[in-house]
């Protein structure tokens, strides 16, 4: 059992990060934690009210490319693991523009891996650990039957996925060439609270509440297997623990859904919840051009982190939906915030000049 005293957290802002950084440090109050994220469109430090007081959180603004920087964080905050979300992650942005991909995840994960690697090998920490978080789309596409296990060959289909399996193999590289304490997870697709509106649980929400077009690629019938975020947090912070080095975990929540099926129930539940009358929600379906490349299932075996870790996700996706579209109609500040570039205002008058 590991038990971190000092964090770095890659791109800590964003959806993902953030939610990580909310649960682990509640529940990990002597564990300082460094977040550094670049603050994108994507990052937002909204997210990240209930912690930014907390005198062992520490935000820099900066980049997962800059080694200098990288490695003066590692060295002057003893950092002792490293939990690395930092990533360009929307899919429809890899089609129109591949390069950036390619910068943050795979150059950006190499440097965080090497400047990584010196910090581990100059023994300023006893013990370390090097957690990279990835995505299941690293697998490619399924047919109607089967399931991605850690021994699925990568055949990623899009700039993004390819970008990650590009990260994930250099992390492999690391521990097998290096013998350097690595850790890998691949997760299905995430949903929750501060969910950046252009992914499609929160486009819905927020399209619905404003009468406006529900664009669904192709025939709708891509399956997806969803996961509330709090459960991936929690695995994460389980692999970091208790996770073999140099090992894959698979994170999913044995919960597969049509895109379509998932557009409808949304749009049912915010019939009522919006006082509509049952089905005018659905009106607003449009079908839309397929995505290029867009896979057509994909499906995550879990069952190592459940035999080996003991990880069993809590949410149904009954409850996980309700309380993510009832947080979306209790925030919707922060979704303006997110949309408008209002939050690029609160962000210089935080710490512009810093
Ligand atoms: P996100 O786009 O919401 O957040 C990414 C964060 O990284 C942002 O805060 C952004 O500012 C920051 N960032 C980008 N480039 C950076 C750089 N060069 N230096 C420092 N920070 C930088 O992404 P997310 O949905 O929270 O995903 C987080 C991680 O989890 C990604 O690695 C993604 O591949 C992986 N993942 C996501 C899902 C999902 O469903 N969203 C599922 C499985 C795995």
């Amino acid at each position: 059992h590991f038990t971190p005293r000092a964090i770095l957290v890659t791109g800590g802002a964003g959806f993902i990060g953030s939610n990580f950084i909310n649960s682990f440090m509640a529940g990990n109050p002597g564990c300082r934690l460094v977040n550094l994220d670049v603050l994108t469109y994507a990052g937002n430090l909204e997210n990240l009210k209930g912690v930014e007081n907390n005198p062992s959180y520490r935000f820099v603004k900066g980049d997962i490319c800059d080694s200098a920087l990288v490695a003066r964080l590692l060295a002057e905050e003893r950092i002792d693991a490293v939990v690395h979300f930092a990533a360009e992650s929307h899919v429809d942005r890899s089609i129109t523009g591949p390069e950036i991909f390619v910068r943050t995840n795979v150059l950006g994960s190499q440097v965080l891996l090497e400047e990584s690697r010196k910090h581990w090998q100059a023994r300023v920490v006893p013990e370390f650990r090097f957690l990279q978080v990835s995505t299941d789309e690293v697998y490619g596409s399924l047919g109607d039957t089967g399931f991605f296990t850690e021994e699925t060959p990568l055949a990623p289909n899009s700039p993004y996925s390819a970008s990650k399996a590009g990260a994930d193999l250099l992390v492999r590289a690391y521990h097998e060439t290096y013998g350097f304490p690595t850790l890998n997870t691949r997760c299905s697709n995430n949903y929750g609270p501060y969910h950046f509106p252009e992914k499609l649980i929160p486009l819905m929400i927020h399209n619905i509440m404003n009468k406006k077009p529900l664009p669904v690629y192709g025939d709708g019938l891509n399956v997806r297997d969803w996961l509330h975020v709090k459960d991936h947090s929690i695995a994460i912070e389980t692999v970091l623990k208790t996770g073999g080095l140099g090992q894959v975990y698979n994170i999913g929540g044995n919960n597969e859904w049509r895109n379509i099926d998932i557009v409808n129930l949304v749009c049912d539940l915010l019939d009522a919840k919006l006082g509509r009358s049952s089905g005018e929600n659905r009106q607003l379906i449009t079908f839309v051009k397929d995505r290029p490349g867009h896979d057509r299932r994909y499906a995550i075996d879990a069952s190592r982190m459940r035999r080996e870790l003991s990880w069993e996700p809590s949410y149904t996706f009954e409850r996980g939906i309700a309380e993510t579209i009832d947080w979306y109609l209790a925030n919707q500040e922060w979704v303006g915030t997110v949309t408008s570039g209002a939050y690029r205002d609160y962000y210089e008058t935080m710490y512009g000049g810093r």
